[in-house]
């Protein structure tokens, strides 16, 4: 079986081996250096979110080579600003955007370092991150199956450092290479340099258009190890038959059933997966709270602090299965905002801006959106 993907500059990465279990032996093969011109032009982008909430960008064009970054940057010396958009999957867009959206859809996976321990697989921004999961459990590049299943693009995952399943992307991660839009110049990225946190990191805090993330690299250890602590992982049935035998490929496997039974496919139903972070409290404000509800779902941190789990806090005041015309809180994830159809970003924030009043109200707590509004 053959997979070929074409990367940034012209490249081939051509990935052989049996059907069932790809080999790591990469081949390489220059195309002619082909220049891919931009092509800037209207476009509706309700099948570019997956909140599949209506909106239209003024200009919009698709990122699909390194060789379009001098003529982007030169583009955006015309413009007020820039949006970059990957699978849609944790925006908000609002009807109008007036920046110039860039699609990221560059391809590519090569092994980029090999040391004694682990390989260092890098892959493009536009890679459908659980496609080059499933594709570094084919090379047997195992250590990223907790986080299977999760929407978007490779690009991304830094952005928001991805989390599921007991995993978060920080620890996984080597490095990155950017292309900065205002000084125009590739620049490289280092765990420090990203300054991850929970769901947080450098590029969410700096206003969009500054950096497109253009490849991430990725430390997948030789000696591999389970993460199976998280609650339905350790009482996943074939999981725990499997025992000190378990396959990364059985992980892999489980998340995807977890994820597929508990949360809604934007497909079927618009939505943006969690729609806030579980909020961080002291030590004396999770004591009050735990006086008043003893059954607060609460994980303590190392700092002392306590995570809240916004998703208890939000089906304890009520809002589970609630509905407020084409928007509703999910009937079995109160964490989850929902698009019933027709659904405009007015309608998303008006609801989460009444939940967030309550939850302030109730639980003296502030709740932090997760998704990025888009104007
Ligand atoms: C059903 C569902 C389940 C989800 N489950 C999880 C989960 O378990 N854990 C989790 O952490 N998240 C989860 N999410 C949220 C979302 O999938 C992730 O945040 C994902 O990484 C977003 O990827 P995207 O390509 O869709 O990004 P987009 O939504 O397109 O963009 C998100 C942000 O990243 C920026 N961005 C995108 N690409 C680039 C790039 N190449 N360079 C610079 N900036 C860029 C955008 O400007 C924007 O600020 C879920 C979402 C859904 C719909």
């Amino acid at each position: 079986m053959f997979w070929s993907c074409q990367i940034g500059l012209g490249l081939i990465v051509k990935i052989s081996g049996s059907s069932s279990r790809l080999h790591s032996s990469l081949h390489f093969f220059f195309l002619q250096a082909g220049l891919i011109l931009l092509q800037i032009s209207t476009q509706d982008l309700a099948s570019f979110n997956t909140l599949r909430l209506r909106s239209c960008a003024g200009e919009f064009v698709r990122f699909e080579s390194l060789s379009q970054l001098q003529e982007l940057s030169e583009a955006l010396r015309q413009r007020s600003g820039a949006f970059v958009l990957g699978g849609g999957s944790n925006v908000v867009l609002t009807p109008v955007l007036d920046c110039l959206v860039i699609k990221v859809q560059t391809r590519g996976v090569h092994v980029w370092a090999e040391t004694v321990d682990e390989w260092i697989i890098e892959a493009q921004a536009g890679e459908v991150w659980h496609d080059f999961v499933d594709l570094c459990l084919n090379n047997g590049w195992a250590g990223l199956e907790n986080l299977a299943l999760i929407p978007g693009t490779v690009g991304a995952a830094p952005v928001q450092n991805i989390g599921a399943y007991g995993v978060e992307l920080d620890q996984r991660f080597h490095s990155l290479q950017a292309w900065d839009l205002h000084k125009r110049q590739l620049v490289e990225f280092s765990r420090a340099d990203c300054a991850f946190s929970y769901r947080d990191s450098v590029f969410k805090r700096t206003p969009p258009g500054r950096w497109l993330i253009t490849a991430v690299r990725f430390r997948l250890p030789k000696r591999w190890q389970p993460v199976l602590e998280y609650p339905d992982l350790k009482q996943h049935v074939q999981l725990a038959e499997a025992g000190a035998d378990v396959t990364a490929r059985q992980i892999f496997e489980a998340v995807c059933e977890v994820r597929r039974r508990k949360l809604p496919d934007p497909a079927v139903l618009g939505n943006a997966g969690s729609f806030f972070k579980n909020p961080v409290v002291s030590a004396a404000r999770y004591a009050q709270i735990k006086a008043a509800h003893p059954e607060v779902v609460a994980y303590a941190q190392e700092d002392g602090a306590y995570k809240l789990a916004a998703g208890w806090l939000i089906d304890r005041a009520g809002w589970k299965g609630q509905r407020k015309g084409p928007v509703g809180m999910h009937d079995r994830q109160a964490l989850v905002l929902v698009n019933y159809g027709g659904a405009s970003a007015n309608d998303v924030m008006a609801l989460a801006d009444e939940i967030r009043a309550d939850i302030a109200a109730r639980f003296g707590v502030a709740l932090e959106q997760e998704p990025v509004v888009v104007t």
